[in-house]
């Protein structure tokens, strides 16, 4: 069986991979698309985000499971900021050294009982016969004073896990795919699915 991952971000599809471990899925994703254009994410929330993802690569690849992952980073003291707007928060191209840059400048402003924050990851599989599952992850945290570790992509070096004293970026891969939202959304997409 097919399982298609509405992502070019080479990041998430090696944690899903990584996170998955199913021998049952041959998993592919849109990189592998010559001229597949991913869509405008429109949507206000995580959730509608990863359905116009998966609805846009179901009406390419109508027999196989289909996977959208939408996350970002929620910052208790910037209104939840950047949240969908995680990937784009700097601007429309900016690079995660830019996001995260700007994270810590609106961060500088902010007493330290602001700090508190949360990574949210919101998944959309839709199964061969069309039906939609959906399945959620947070992973509790706070932003660090600044950019700590080189593993992971995106907000990682900026964000420390409850409980811990190191970033994410600080983690090996196989210590965040324990704990990550994405490893806790992915879990109950298993436990849901593949008992
Ligand atoms: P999306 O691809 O539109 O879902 O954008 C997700 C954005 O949220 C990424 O570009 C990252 O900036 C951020 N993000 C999502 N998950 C993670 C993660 O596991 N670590 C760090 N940043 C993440």
């Amino acid at each position: 069986m097919e399982l298609w991952v509405a992502t070019a971000n080479s990041h998430k599809l090696e944690e899903i991979r990584h996170i998955l471990n199913n021998h049952t899925f041959e998993i592919h994703s849109t990189a592998e698309l010559e001229y597949y254009t991913s869509p405008l994410e429109t949507g206000k929330t995580f959730t509608e985000n990863a359905r116009i993802k998966a609805k846009t690569l179901k009406a390419v690849k109508l027999n196989a499971w289909i996977l959208a992952d939408d996350s970002g980073l929620e910052v208790e003291g910037l209104n939840n900021m950047p949240g969908v707007h995680s990937a784009r928060y700097a601007g429309e191209k900016a690079r995660d050294s830019e996001n995260t840059a700007k994270s810590l400048k609106m961060m500088s402003l902010l007493s330290a009982t602001y700090r508190k924050a949360q990574f949210r990851c919101c998944l959309v599989l839709i199964d061969p016969n069309g039906h939609e599952h959906i399945f959620e992850g947070i992973l509790l945290g706070e932003i660090s004073r600044q950019q700590r570790g080189q593993n992971g992509f995106g907000y990682d070096n900026i964000f420390i896990p409850q409980g811990g004293n190191k970033t994410l970026a600080e983690l090996t891969p196989a210590e965040k795919n324990k704990i990550s939202h994405r490893a806790q959304a992915l879990r109950k997409l298993k436990e849901q699915l593949f008992k």
